[in-house]
């Protein structure tokens, strides 16, 4: 086994290829492949790292209420209580487990998903140009890299071609660096080893081609940090919001604490009892279980996004998806099929449909008379078959032997037609054996080859091929005066039935080039043909903009493709008003100034021959004007774009990694239509968090209430310090947490998105909550001073208010709860459908019946048993509840459908 080579940067690439037995000429053999993983490992970095688990569970204790629940339990404890002090800190305890659970959880789940999006790389093994995992990469392995990879592992290189890699990452140069092939010194700085390339950088642009040196934890990552995993993040705008506004809670409770302590001292009570109302007032009016739902809530929207193929990277998309007022699409592969075939062929000034070119079609009925050569225009027609040829050779797309033709499917379908109508493509290749070739970029919309000594092809959009060429074919197949007005009008009738237009040039070097240069290009080419192709519409897309239309969003189409071509799609997926689709390209953009660019983003539907870079200014000019942007991107270049939009989502399949990276959101399915299944979604989300609120709110409220009024009138109080504190972590949890897994109602796509601005305590939601409190907070002195004006002992009284008060909950909770909504008037019929709420009603009554019924659990939290008539008694409350719910739903519905 060889070694792995230690300065591979200061070393020769034949000496490296040597010094690691790797034949350059047909890469490893798979089985010597096997045998190296068996030795070097796969190359992945290890899994864990990170914080270690007991730092991220006392990081649960790191806040505010929890320091002050923490110290009270220490005052109670020196005050002789040691029985509170335990019960206090054991909840605390309780509280950051639950917190610890639900985050960890949440955070394997994201990571597992985005992992699951898997890199690939191009390998030869076995002499063969292959895809592989970047996990089964070997030193020794040959990779090639092209603009958009990420580095799979550390490469040195062999061969470049205009190489430039963002190395960021490793030397923080934010510039990409330009690479070679040579060597250099043995002690230069990471940053000018110019024949190196390190894993998780990107290529920015280029192509090369290089040998593995180090794979997993031996690259130079993996040495930095032991885990190069993507961090979760669950913070989110929401959860930051959360958290100041329970800051903020804390502050404004504390202050109140400290004045009910002080009038009831002043008042002349007991400053052990007055302690502990203050104590009661400050757990009672704290929503300490809000951060635990909140990040459930998100954690199951992700999961129902990536059932329904889209795949969250960031958090806090899920929160912004859920207002997406404008999305903005590409057209290929995302709104179309991506599965294209060559419908129309313009060259030596004639428009022929392709099949009337298969072979065997000629037109038999015309006679004998007929000229044989005008049946077979191929044979007539020079251009038209050099086109052909053109749209074959001037092409990666290749056969393979298990899927059909692979790769860009403009290409498969030019490699498709070229068969179809007879020609081979090995005697072809045979025929004109490729030196060298320029791939397709966005940017300069054409792709070049060299054949044999001297012959050039391109092809690419019709704007950037006639720009280089004066000449053209005839049918006759010589070079005439290039007709630009009857080319034009070619195209613009081809794009009229939505094709894809790309235009085919030949030209010619003299010298004996071995290399292409885009300098040979710029010039002096002889135009040969167009080639018009079809890509449908996705149905599912056709189905999906009509869904996002209802739903107030907004949907635009970007494409670097030809405006005629895209207005035609458009107008098939039913984007714009009516039949009306308003278009505009790239160059009209460019030439807008910056607020005339926010009126022209807003008003127009599709926006064609695109530059990446214009993307950005897209989004910018959208956001000026209010919007929510969505946008898609799969290029090196639509990076920037991605970032500035409100949710970036790249491809899961198509796509460059570089988009990915930067991406929020990725499409496992690449379609349209799972953009606006996550829409919804995130509408639910959303609409889960205003349910668990509305829930939630009202018990801090009413409790703070209660306590607050006890303590200014100097009643006695309804309930203990201890007893808020069950109410609140234990019971409140149980029954707050199903609105988490609320299923999604329908008509949540019926309703306009809201605005951006909006607050999630909305004016509504407040005036439900307040509703609520001031009912929860009848009942809790109703029953408590009625049960003591019947002569009942303080710990009865108390455990009657407390247990009205949840079966009030429970009757709320079910008023809010899409699953009784759906079926109010039948919900016996339905209740197997909401597993969780019921779940959670069950256990809270569980809970609610030990702490009334068992002994322990009265001697713990001072409470007493119940008879039938108390129980009787509590149960009113369940009863004028239900009108109060209803009136509560009036304020502020939570249903889908807006009223
Ligand atoms: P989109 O992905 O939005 O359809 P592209 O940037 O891929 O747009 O394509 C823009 C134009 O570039 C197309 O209209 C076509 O004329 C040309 N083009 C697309 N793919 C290729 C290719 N593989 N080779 C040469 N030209 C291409
Ligand atoms: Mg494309």
């Amino acid at each position: 086994m060889p070694q792995l080579p230690v300065d591979a940067h200061s070393l020769r690439g034949d000496q490296v290829a040597a010094a690691l037995d790797s034949p350059l000429d047909r890469g490893l053999s798979h089985a010597e492949a096997e045998q190296r993983r068996k030795l070097w490992g796969t190359n992945a970095f290890s899994e864990g790292g990170g914080t270690p688990a007991w730092r991220r569970f006392l990081g649960q204790f790191h806040d505010p209420l929890l320091y002050t629940l923490l110290v009270v339990g220490a005052i109670k404890a020196l005050l002789h209580e040691p029985g509170e002090a335990l019960v206090i800190w054991s909840v605390t305890l309780i509280n950051a487990l639950i917190g610890y659970v639900q985050e960890s959880k949440a955070e394997t789940a994201i990571a597992a998903l985005a992992r699951s999006v898997r890199t690939e790389v191009e390998v030869i093994r076995d002499g063969q140009r292959q895809r592989l995992p970047s996990e089964q990469l070997v030193p020794g392995d040959l990779v090639s890299l092209e603009a958009g990879n990420k580095v799979p592992a550390d490469l040195r290189l062999l061969q470049t071609r205009n190489l430039k890699v963002d190395e960021s990452s490793l030397t923080g140069e934010s510039r990409p660096a330009t690479k070679g092939t040579t060597a250099v010194e043995r002690d230069a700085a990471l940053a000018e080893r110019l024949g190196m390339v390190y894993a998780g950088s990107f290529v920015t642009s280029g192509q090369g081609q290089g040998l593995v040196v180090a794979t997993g934890a031996a690259t130079e990552v993996g040495q930095i940090s032991s885990s190069m995993q993507q961090q979760v993040n669950l913070s989110t705008p929401l959860t930051r919001k959360f958290r100041r506004f329970s800051h903020t809670l804390l502050k404004l409770v504390l202050v109140l604490a400290g004045l009910t302590f002080l009038v009831g001292l002043l008042r002349g009570r007991d400053a052990a009892e007055m302690f502990d109302g203050a104590v009661a007032l400050a757990v009672g009016a704290i929503p300490e279980e809000l951060p635990a739902i909140v990040t459930i809530t998100l954690a199951i929207g992700v999961n129902r996004m990536a059932r329904r193929n889209a795949i969250i990277r960031k958090l806090p998309a899920v929160e912004a998806l859920g207002s997406t007022t404008v999305i903005c699409s590409d057209k290929t592969g995302t709104l179309t099929q991506n599965r294209m075939t060559v419908q129309e062929i313009y060259a030596g000034g004639a428009l022929v449909p392709l099949e009337a070119l298969w072979p065997g079609n000629g037109s038999p009925d015309e006679g004998d008379d007929t000229d044989p050569l005008a049946s077979d225009p191929l044979a007539s027609n020079v251009a038209l078959r050099e086109t052909l040829l053109a749209g074959l050779l001037c092409n990666d797309a290749r056969p393979s032997q298990r899927e059909g033709l692979v790769g860009d499917p403009t290409e498969t379908a030019l490699l498709q037609a070229a068969q179809n109508v007879g020609i081979d493509r090995q005697q072809a290749l045979d025929a004109h054996p490729r030196r060298d070739a320029i791939p397709f970029e966005s940017e300069q919309q054409y792709m070049a080859t060299l054949h044999g000594s001297h012959r050039l092809l391109m092809k690419g959009s019709v704007e950037a091929v006639l720009a280089r060429c004066n000449r053209q074919l005839s049918a006759a197949g010589q070079p005439e005066p290039l007709d630009g007005t009857s080319i034009t009008a070619a195209v613009a009738a081809m794009a009229k039935r939505g094709q894809r237009v790309l235009a085919f040039a030949i030209g010619s070097t003299d010298t004996n080039q071995h290399q292409l240069h885009p300098r040979l290009l710029e010039e002096g080419l002889d135009f040969l043909g167009l080639q018009g192709m079809l890509d449908p519409p996705r149905p599912e897309a056709i189905e999906a903009v009509a869904a996002c239309q209802a739903a107030g969003i907004t949907v635009k189409m970007i494409t670097g493709d030809h405006l005629e071509t895209a207005r035609s799609i458009a107008l098939q997926l039913g984007l714009g008003e009516g039949e009306t689709v308003r278009a505009i390209d790239g160059r009209s953009l460019a030439a807008l100034a910056d607020d005339a660019l926010v009126d022209c983003a807003r008003h127009n539907d599709v926006f064609a021959r695109v530059a990446p870079a214009q993307k950005l200014s897209l989004v910018k000019a959208l956001q000026a004007d209010g919007a929510v942007v969505a946008m898609t991107g799969d290029g090196v270049n639509d990076a920037p774009a991605l970032k500035q939009a409100d949710i970036g989502i790249a491809m899961g399949q198509g796509g460059t990694e570089v988009a990915r990276e930067a991406a929020d959101m990725l499409l496992t399915d690449d379609n349209f239509a799972s953009i606006e299944a996550a829409v919804e979604e995130g509408r639910a989300v959303y609409l889960n968090l205003r349910k668990a609120l509305a829930f939630v709110l009202p018990v801090n409220g009413s409790a703070s209430m209660t306590i607050l009024l006890g303590a200014v009138f100097g009643l006695e109080l309804p309930v203990t310090a201890l007893q808020v504190l069950w109410l609140n972590m234990v019971c409140s949890l149980s029954l707050s947490v199903p609105l988490a897994f609320e299923p999604r109602p329908p008509g949540l796509m019926q309703q306009p998105p809201r605005p951006p601005a909006q607050p999630l305590l909305s004016r509504g939601l407040v005036r439900k909550v307040v509703l609520v409190s001031a009912f929860y907070w009848c009942f809790i002195f109703g029953v408590f001073l009625w049960a003591r004006s019947h002569g009942s002992s303080l710990p009865l009284a108390r455990t009657m208010a407390i247990q009205s008060l949840v079966l009030a909950q429970i009757a709320y909770l079910l008023s809010i709860s899409q699953a009784s909504k759906l079926s109010w008037r039948h919900w016996y019929r339905n209740w197997h459908r909401t597993p969780i709420l019921l779940g959670g009603i069950g256990m809270a009554v569980l809970l609610q019946l030990g702490f009334s019924q068992l002994g322990w659990m009265n001697r713990f939290f001072a409470t007493a048993p119940l008879g039938r008539e108390q129980w009787l008694i509590c149960s009113v409350s369940l009863l004028v509840m239900v009108p109060v719910a209803w009136l509560a739903e009036r304020c502020d519905p939570t249903t889908g459908v807006a009223d």
